[in-house]
Parts: C-alpha cells; sequence; structure tokens
C-alpha cells in the first residue's frame, strides 16, 4: 500500500519527539536516527515491534506520556505469563469512540438501533469499545456483557435490541437458542457486528439465517486501541480500516518483507495518532491482504480482507505461502475429495515435497482423477504442485480438540 502524504507527515511528526516520549522506543531505536526516516522506503527499514516487547514494557514502560496523562489503561488478554498494560490519554479514548461510531455508521447503523453489546467489560477492550461506539452515534447502548443467555433474550425482547454484537461462538450460541425455543418472531434483530477471527462459511450461513440478520465482520485488537479500527461494509467484501489513524502494511511473515497489494501476508499496524501508546510496525500475526482499488459502496476508506488465519498456521514450501483456509478451499472445489486432509511436508534428495492426504470414497481409476484433479487446482490456486494421495473414508485421524492437518517434518 503506498504511504500517502498525510501518513507519512503524520508519521515524521510523531518521530521528531518519539524517542523523547517514550524511553520503550528510545531503547528499540537506539541505532536509528529517526530524522533519517523520511521517505516509505526509509521506514519500511525499521525495526517491526511484537507483543513481547510489549510484554517486557511491563506495567507502564509502553508510556508516551506523563503519568498524569493516562485516563485509562486496557491489557490484552495474555493466557500465560505476564500481560500487556496499554495505556490511553483522553484523546486516545475519543478517538476510539470516533472510530467505532464510523464503524457502526459503515455498517448502516443509526442512532435510532438499540445496540446490544455481548462482548466483555473490564479490562480488555471488547465490551467498553462497543458501548463507547454506540453513544458516540448517539444509539441506545444495551451493555450486558456475555453469559446469561436467558437474560440476554429476555431484555433483547424487551429493549427491542435492533443490533447484536458479540463474538461469532456467543453469536452461534445465541442463534441456537433462539431457534430452538421458536422465538425469532419476537425480536427486532436487524444486523450484528461481529468480532472478526477467521470463521467459516457455514458458521456464518447458520448465525445470519438463524437471527434474520445482516452480519458485519469488525476487526481490531487492543495494543491498537481494540475493536472498531475496521469494518465489513454492505458490500461484504473485505473491511474497510481508518487509515487517518492506522497505517496498515502486509509483510512475509517468514521473511518481513513488504508484500504488494493483493498478496497474502502478515497484517502488520501503525498507529497515526495514539499518544498513550504509539505503536509503530506492530505484528499482528493476523493473516489477510490489502484488497486494492475502489469499494463498490463508494467509501474512500481502503480496505483488508476478512481475516484468512493466524500466521502461526502458515507454513512455506518451494517459496510458496500456504496455510490451512486455502488448502481447505482447494479440497472444497476437488470433485469427489470429502473435507478430512492431511499434509506432510518432507525435505528429501535436496527438495521440498509436500503430500496431501485426502479421504475420499473413489476407488481405482477413478480415485486417480480425483488425485490428478486436485494436484491441478492446488497448482492453480496455490502455486505448485503437490503430491495428491486419495485415502479411504475414515483413514485420518480426528481429535475432539482442533486437529493439527499440517506436520512439517523439515526441521
Ligand atoms: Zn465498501
Amino acid at each position: 500500500m503506498i504511504m500517502t502524504d498525510e501518513q507519512r507527515a503524520l508519521i515524521l511528526k510523531q518521530f521528531k519527539t518519539l524517542k523523547e516520549r517514550s524511553s520503550f522506543y528510545a531503547q528499540k531505536f537506539r541505532e536509528v536516527d529517526l530524522g533519517d526516516v523520511q521517505t516509505q522506503a526509509d521506514f519500511e527499514r525499521l525495526p517491526f515491534s511484537e507483543k513481547d516487547d510489549l510484554r517486557n514494557a511491563y506495567p507502564l514502560g509502553l508510556s508516551a506520556v506523563p503519568e498524569d496523562d493516562i485516563v485509562r489503561i486496557h491489557s490484552s488478554s495474555g493466557t500465560t505469563g505476564t500481560p500487556v498494560i496499554i495505556p490511553y490519554t483522553a484523546q486516545d479514548v475519543e478517538d476510539w469512540a470516533v472510530m467505532f461510531a464510523r464503524c457502526y455508521e459503515m455498517a448502516g447503523i443509526t442512532k435510532h438501533d438499540r445496540i446490544h453489546i455481548t462482548p466483555g467489560y473490564g479490562l480488555w477492550t471488547a465490551g467498553i469499545g462497543f458501548q463507547a461506539g454506540a453513544e458516540r452515534l448517539g444509539a441506545m447502548a444495551i451493555p450486558l456483557g456475555p453469559g446469561n443467555t436467558e437474560k440476554q433474550l429476555q431484555m433483547m425482547r424487551d429493549l427491542k435490541s435492533t443490533v447484536l454484537t458479540a463474538t461469532s461462538s456467543y453469536a452461534l450460541l445465541l442463534a441456537e437458542t433462539i431457534a430452538e425455543k421458536g422465538i425469532r418472531d419476537t425480536l427486532s434483530l436487524r444486523k450484528a457486528c461481529i468480532g472478526s477471527e477467521r470463521w467459516g462459511e457455514k458458521m456464518r450461513a447458520r448465525i445470519a439465517s438463524e437471527l434474520g440478520v445482516e452480519l458485519y465482520d469488525i476487526y481490531g485488537l487492543t495494543e491498537i486501541y481494540g475493536p472498531g479500527i475496521g469494518i465489513s461494509c454492505d458490500e461484504h467484501a473485505g473491511m474497510h480500516y481508518w487509515s487517518d489513524y492506522l497505517y496498515c502494511e502486509i509483510v512475509d511473515p517468514k521473511t518481513g518483507a513488504v508484500l504488494p497489494d493483493g498478496e497474502i501476508g502478515e497484517l502488520v499496524i501503525t498507529t497515526l495518532r495514539k499518544q498513550g501508546a504509539p505503536l509503530i510496525r506492530y505484528r499482528t500475526h493476523d493473516l489477510t491482504r490489502i484488497i486494492a482499488g475502489d469499494c463498490a459502496c463508494g467509501s474512500p476508506f481502503p480496505r483488508i480482507d476478512i481475516l484468512i488465519g493466524r500466521t502461526d498456521d502458515m507454513v512455506k514450501v518451494k517459496g510458496v505461502n500456504m496455510f490451512p483456509a486455502q488448502i481447505e478451499e482447494v479440497i472444497k472445489f476437488t470433485d469427489g475429495a470429502s473435507s478430512e486432509y492431511q499434509v506432510m511436508i518432507d525435505h528429501l534428495n535436496g527438495k521440498d515435497i509436500l503430500t496431501l492426504f485426502f479421504e475420499t470414497g473413489a476407488i481405482g481409476e477413478e480415485k486417480k482423477r480425483v488425485e490428478e484433479e486436485l494436484a491441478l487446482i492446488f497448482k492453480g490456486k496455490i502455486g505448485m504442485t503437490p503430491v495428491a494421495k486419495g485415502v479411504p473414508l475414515g483413514d485420518l485421524p480426528r481429535s475432539e480438540k482442533k486437529t493439527q492437518r499440517i506436520f512439517d517434518n523439515r526441521y
């Protein structure tokens, strides 16, 4: 993505005093004179910021303002070890609400709506972000938080909630409960904003039809304000993000090289206006791509695709990056292949070899045809030729937990 003049000006402005304000960046960029960073190419040579760097700054080492100017902190929901603490100034809190209100507007939500908020309140950024955006818009916020499904449904009915905000898994639970009880007709829901993560088409269709709502993917992460930095529009062709607050890059997760628009890689975000904890080239580990060109909805804001996965899921074979969602798509398009598969990557005689085992009901010549077709589709969609091997239905291992499907035996 080409950096706009406005974005470059905002970056250069914050670089002028960044090291004085932030001991974190004074240390991180100790070998860089930020005054030398003038062009996009200069910027792309700066080191990335990682979640571990942020963790090492615990508790308030990320702060780039006097402590008196911090009006709130949030913390990312680290499952292990030291949490990451993100300090916010009053301006940061306001900027976040402005971005969030824009998200609601992008989804066609207005001040006349009643926004039912089920994401959690507390140290992390979810519930309070949805609420601040609703209030900023002038809509009615109904701050339930998660859990207690009976009460959710009662309030949803009695207060005539028109918009549901939720994670995809909680939205599914609500949709299933509503279907079971047969109470859809008593509700007023028309739209749902769902926290963006990788969720399947089947789940999407189920939630949309059971709830009878139009779904929008809303994106964000605690380190960068929280949810509300991007959302899908009525065209449902990726998510618009607020490029006057954020500069987005897509990089190769393995090499860190910036990738051209349209190519899938890791989303890296730089904040342009954040005061409490500015982030420069922060690695999100989310896989997506920049969607080039204008959206049919007419919005001037650029787009990233809905999330394709996490970088941890990705493998590189013969110079080609690939990840489970792509392989699942190949299988979906192969006539005769069922959904279970396993990938083995080996290094033999100086060459990488990718073997894709998939379950199929076909035998003999027919199985050979399915294997050839799968290899062709794989080559077309991903860019390299695998060894495709059909195995009988039920042959591949299943597990209660997330099944591991890619085995990299090269290292
Ligand atoms: Zn659009």
